[in-house]
Parts: structure tokens; sequence; C-alpha cells
């Protein structure tokens, strides 16, 4: 099968992916075998092949955001059959037994392993997924629609469980790309007043057209204070800008898997007053679960650009430079 591989990290722009010929896998004992469909793409994805986060697999596929129809099943593998759609997502493993995963935070088991950075993912005709952690998928919502709620969207949501957004809250999303333009339908159908701080003359109208109060800069100062803000782009400078925004008690959980460094906090104007600021480390199945149910619920789209597969690394580059709005999708 024709798949892309990280063939060394470096600047996308220099072309670190290669696509090349791999076997079609195997499925392990429990794994499904799963025909790649479409396939979200993400910024973690630019981090793996820009050598953000170590190497943990030589020459590893990325792609973690994938509907694809299930063409074989390992040994043992249960809860679906050949033919059904499924979803892969971001995490396919975790112990089950630490400390963590025994409290309902399977998210920080130290065990946990990934698709596309630990196992291959997406960017390919073919990959696999635990059956455990796939996710079925509704029949009535097309490929190229679900992809990105598969991380942009799970991950999205945990970071505004995070956040804590009080009912009716102000909502200040950092950053409008594919994960902040779902939270914000998410947030909005749950009426929280949503505010937009990103560059880009395209971000802005995206957040004013899907209904945010207001749009401005990253580093403007929303119109009300926040009593929730999410810090999408992995940009550090942008936290004690955050804090700043915050009312009294309010949270800001920064989203990304990898950040800049912070400058300093000043206690006074960006701590004091019991704001808190909060990471977001991946996600459980359980927040999987229920932001798909969510995103169906409240007919959640997301707003995609659609790339053929043999383009995932020009969609990498155009993602890095802010070239489109919304989500890239690459199909087979
Ligand atoms: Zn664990
Ligand atoms: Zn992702």
């Amino acid at each position: 099968m024709r798949a892309w591989a990280v063939r060394e990290p470096g600047p996308i722009e220099s072309g670190p992916l290669e696509y090349v010929d791999k076997p079609v896998p195997d499925p392990a004992p429990g794994e499904l075998l799963v025909q790649v469909l479409a396939c979200g793409v993400c910024r973690t994805d630019l981090h793996v092949s820009e050598g953000d986060l170590p190497v943990h697999r030589e020459h590893v596929t990325p792609g973690h955001m994938v509907v694809g129809r299930v063409t074989g099943l390992g040994e043992g593998a249960a809860g679906y059959a050949a033919g059904d759609r499924v979803g892969v997502a971001w995490l396919r493993h975790t112990d089950g037994t630490c400390r963590y995963c025994r409290r309902g935070n399977e998210n920080l088991c130290p065990s946990s392993r990934y698709t596309g950075w630990d196992a291959d993912g997406g960017y390919a005709e073919y990959t696999t997924v635990p059956a455990d952690y796939a996710y079925p998928l509704p029949a009535d919502v097309p490929d190229v629609e679900l992809a990105p709620l598969l991380c942009a969207g799970i991950i999205g949501y945990r970071a505004l469980l995070r956040a804590a957004l009080p009912e009716g809250g102000r909502l200040g999303l950092y950053g409008f790309g594919d994960s902040a333009h779902l939270v914000a339908q998410v947030a909005l159908a749950q009426g929280a007043t949503v505010h937009a701080l990103t560059r880009g003359d395209a971000s802005q109208r995206l957040a004013l057209e899907l209904g945010a109060a207001s749009a401005g800069g990253a580093y403007d100062a929303p119109p009300e204070p926040l009593d929730s803000a999410i810090l999408f782009a992995p940009v550090g400078d942008l936290v004690p800008v955050a804090m700043r925004a915050l009312d009294r008690g309010g949270v800001l959980a920064v989203a990304g898997i990898h950040l800049t460094d912070t400058p300093p906090l000043n206690y006074e104007r960006e701590l004091f007053y019991e704001k808190e600021l909060r990471s977001v480390t991946s996600n459980t199945r359980q927040d999987g679960r229920e932001f798909l149910a969510l995103a169906l619920r409240h007919q959640v789209r997301a707003k995609t650009h659609v790339y053929p597969m043999a383009e995932a690394q020009q969609a990498l580059q155009d993602l890095k430079a802010g070239r489109f709005d919304g989500a890239a999708v690459l199909v087979s």
C-alpha cells in the first residue's frame, strides 16, 4: 500500500515525510484492520514530523483522525464486523491497572500509546486500531465531516471540560483553527458567550459566522472579562495575555501537546484572585464518546479543506503557514 512515513524529523518546509510503499499491516490480536476513507490533519502530526515530539517509532506513518472501514479482525477482536465504519483516534492503549487508570484518568496512564506516534496511523491506505479504542460512527454523516471530530473535536472537548466553563459563561478561544471551531459550536449550543482571539481575517470571520460574540487579535483584550479560556495556539507568550483576560476565579486550559516556553507570570495581575492555569493531556475514551454524542445532537459540523492523500505534506505545510481555516482532511 501507499503510506506516508517520517523519514527524518525536521522543518515541514524541508519535506521530512516521504510517500513510500509499505505492506498492508496485519491486525494484532484484539485489533481491527481499517481501510482509510478519510484522515484529518492535526497539529500534532506537524509536531511528530518536525521533531517537537521525540521519535517513538522510526519512519512512523502519522495520522490519528481516521474514518475507515473494517476489512479484517485480529484474533479475539470483538464488537465490530467487516464493513463497519469506525473512527480511529489518538489514544490507542492504556494499561487499565495503574493508579490513574483506576481513578478514571486513563489519559494520564504512563503506559499509554498513541496512533501516528507509537504505531502507524492514517496517512496511508490501511491502518490498525485496537477494537477497544475504536469509535463506532453514525451512518448519516459524511467521512470528511466526521474525521476532524476524532481529535480536534475530542481534545477540544476535553479542554472545554478542563476550562470549567460555568453555565452561560464567557469563553475565550485563543487560536481559532480545527479544534476551536468545533469547541465553539458545542459551547454556543450550551449557552455560552464565545470570544475568538486569533490571527487571520479568515479565522475571525469563521468565528463570527459560527456565532461568536466577538473576534479580535490574540494579543488584544476581549470586550469583557472571561470565565474560562482555552489556548489552542502553541505559543507560550499568550499564557500571560490570556491569564490577564480572565475574570476573578477564571480558568485557562492549555490544549496543545506542545507549547513554546511561557514568560514569567506576574502574580498580582495574572494569577491572584484564584485564577487557574491548567494543561490538557490527551483524552479518555469517555471524553471521546461524550463528545461524539454531543456533536451529533448539536449538529456540530467541521469546516473542511480536502486534500488528496498524496498531498499530505502540502497539507501540513499549509497548516503551519495558516493557509486555510477550519480543518484539513486527506481523502484516499
Ligand atoms: Zn494506566
Ligand atoms: Zn490530534
